[in-house]
């Protein structure tokens, strides 16, 4: 049986590959010891099975996930290695390749993603790369399956032997580390009866320092390497190695390339890129980008729309839908459940569309331009000083729309510890469900600062994530980071379909969850207000709302919420973020923004307002978010922990604020 290693760094396209590849049905399971899914497949219509490894960045293990590649090739005898590389990032992935090359099996490489190559005017000479290296070449665009069957084919037709003698790929290291290497492997060869290629390769890997080749030398007592260990570490063979590596994929790609279109567009990329990535400067234009961004969502588009929404609702569309049921004979009840709950309720919520469209079209506007790809870069920065890095800025962002999706995006991160503290911290950015509630307090209480006050409540989210990622990554003891390479696209004009596209994905759970899950926090609220111990109500201050507002009052005092409407409101929007604000319009009985306007002006000051936003911001995720937390996790532990730990953290920053402004204010 021939079993081929699918191999290459993380996210290039190997799982994709693999499906396309493989019998659908394959053998899923997991590594002994480590959680990783272990996926195994028949390459259909054949015997030979291919192993989908996890993505590492090279063959010495940081991780435990990241050491099943090595084991496999010391332990799993793969006849066949299938390198799957991004051909947009050659000179990062062929670190690994050289490796898995003098590890002296058949190896076919494929440059995968070709298609986003091509989009940047590169071609590589596939002849010049495959001598050079040493072993097959398929350019594939995995997505499109070009290339797939090729490369398929490529691997039904490889002799699975081993390589002759010497064919391996051997680099020209500097003359005392050939020389270790020559010595060492010579006698593996001869005292214990490797294979030379094998030898050369273990001898390469031990002095190295690869931590899982160090201890395979002690359990087999590879006395020759051994007895060295001393000298190759004193000599830095370890950076020799790196660099020779380094200058060979130079000269290799140097040679290989060929510009098809040294465009424009490039060169006006690497001018503007001068700018925006500049390392004092792009933080600051990242900001005012955001800045611009949030005006226009609030101030200058959203908001004026959301408005005319906003009166048409409460005006017309409830009088008449009160006329008419009036005119159907509707008993009181059904009247007040349809105006004051779902009319007021989930309609008031609606008129924040426009608000949250705007800002997701100008989120999708900054991605398919290939801004994001810089702000990714851009704070990297950040993310490095507080050990996390650019990779896990993209599920934070993700999670702007709905932090649901963004905790899903965090899988795309390899290591399990950066992953599980960027799932814990996803739930601070705020997502577009608190958008609502936020619109109707700075249209109260800070008319003139809308964008900035969102904006700034935005940046605390961003702060807590990054300080309790911080935190995490002190108590969970993550001392290495995996390296964060973003390739960065040529900027172009944002296609309007695109655009449209990237809009609608953000911001459709918005308007779904309307007709569902702030449809049925809707009419909970209403009930709770509608109804008390004693039955129906008339008097809401002897509901169930007002009670369970009442009866926690004083706990919220502390942080200047002192209206039960907004406790009962808070408790609400555990089901869905949106429900807190239609609760609110429920509770006093309107969708009009300027008659609620008029309420809270009465119950909050502003420093207590803002206090109530960042709140909002910070405590408890949704249920959504929390049941995602369960399953990304795989555990209830973390889901619980989240919920907690969210709550104290909302609490304290709320009161810090509250009472630190209060004497400020
Ligand atoms: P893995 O981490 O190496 O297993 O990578 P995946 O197979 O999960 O792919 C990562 C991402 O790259 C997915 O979003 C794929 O759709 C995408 N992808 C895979 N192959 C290609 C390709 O040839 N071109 C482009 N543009 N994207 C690709
Ligand atoms: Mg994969």
């Amino acid at each position: 049986m021939t079993t081929v290693a699918l191999m290459g760094n993380p996210n290039t396209g190997k799982t994709t590959i693999f499906n396309q590849i493989t019998d659908t049905y394959a053998y899923v399971g997991n590594w002994t010891g480590v959680t990783v899914e272990k996926k195994m497949g028949n390459i259909k219509h054949s015997e030979i099975v291919v192993t989908d490894l996890p993505g590492i960045y090279s063959l010495n293990p940081i991780t435990k996930d990241e050491s099943v590649a090595i084991n496999y090739l010391l332990t799993d005898d793969a006849d066949i290695i299938l390198n799957v590389t991004n051909a947009g990032q050659l000179k990062r992935n062929l670190l690994l390749s050289i490796e898995l090359l003098e590890f002296g099996r058949p190896t076919v490489i494929a440059l995968n993603m070709i298609d986003d190559l091509k989009r940047s005017g590169i071609y590589y000479d596939i002849n010049t790369l495959s001598e050079r290296l040493g072993c097959h070449i398929e350019t594939t665009n995995a997505r499109n399956k070009d290339g797939v069957k090729e490369l398929r084919d490529e691997l039904l037709n490889m002799p699975a032997d081993e390589l002759p003698d010497g064919s391996a790929l051997e680099l020209d290291y500097p003359f005392m580390v050939k020389q270790a290497i020559r010595q060492a492997s010579e006698k593996l060869v001869s005292d214990y009866d490797m294979k030379p290629a094998f030898a050369r390769w273990i001898a390469i890997q031990y002095i190295n320092k690869n931590k899982i080749i160090r201890k395979y030398a002690v359990k087999n007592d590879l006395k020759p390497l051994l007895e060295q260990q001393g000298y190759y570490d004193a000599q830095n063979f370890e950076n020799k190695i790196f660099n020779t590596r380094l200058s060979f994929i130079d000269t290799t790609l140097t040679a290989a390339t060929k510009n098809l279109k040294s465009t424009k567009n490039v060169e006006m990329t690497s001018k503007i890129d001068k700018i925006i990535t500049h390392p004092l400067l792009g933080l600051p234009i990242f900001i005012l980008i955001f800045l611009f961004m949030f005006k226009l969502s609030f101030d200058w588009i959203g908001t004026p729309i959301s408005d005319q929404l906003d009166a048409l609702l409460s005006g017309p569309i409830s009088t008449y839908a009160d006329k008419f049921l009036i005119s159907v004979g509707a008993m009181p009840f059904l009247r007040s459940l349809i105006v004051d709950g779902v009319i007021a309720g989930v309609g008031g919520v609606l008129t924040f569309i426009p608000q949250i469209f705007t800002l997701f079209a100008c989120i999708s506007i900054l991605e398919d331009s290939g801004y994001m790809a810089r702000a990714a870069l851009v704070t990297d920065r950040i993310m490095q000083t507080i050990g996390l890095n650019g990779k896990a800025f993209i599920p934070l962002i993700i999670g702007f729309g709905c932090n649901v999706t963004g905790i899903m995006a965090a899988r795309t991160i390899e290591q399990p510890k950066e992953r599980l503290i960027t799932t814990l911290i996803s739930p601070f950015m705020s997502c577009s469900a608190r958008l609502p509630i936020y619109s109707l307090f700075v249209a109260a209480f800070f008319p003139k600062n809308q964008a900035l006050i969102v904006l700034s409540i935005y940046f605390l989210g961003i702060a807590i994530a990054l300080l309790m990622a911080k935190f995490y990554q002190v108590i969970f003891k993550v001392k290495d980071s995996t390296v964060f390479i973003v390739e960065l696209p040529k900027y172009h004009i944002p296609r309007l379909d695109i655009i449209w596209r990237g809009t609608w994905d953000k911001s459709k759970g918005f308007v779904k969850k309307a007709g569902t899950i702030i449809f049925a926090g809707t009419v909970l609220i209403w009930l709770m207000s509608n109804f008390g111990p004693a039955g129906f109500v008339t008097d809401i201050d002897n509901s169930f709302s007002a009670l369970l507002g009442k009866v926690l009052l004083p706990v919220f005092a502390p942080i200047g919420i002192t209206s039960w409407e907004a406790i009962s409101a808070l408790f609400t929007g555990i089901m869905a973020k949106e429900v807190i604000s239609s609760s609110m319009m429920v509770l006093f009985h309107t969708s009009s923004q300027t008659a609620l306007i008029a309420a809270f002006g009465q119950m909050f000051t502003p420093v207590a307002a803002y206090s109530m936003l960042v709140f909002v911001l910070l405590y408890v995720p949704c249920f959504a978010t929390i049941g995602t937390i369960k399953s990304e996790t795989g555990s209830t532990k973390w889901a619980v922990y989240s919920v907690v730990s969210s709550l104290v953290i909302a609490y304290a920053m709320s009161f810090i604020i509250f009472q630190v402004g209060s004497l400020l204010f």
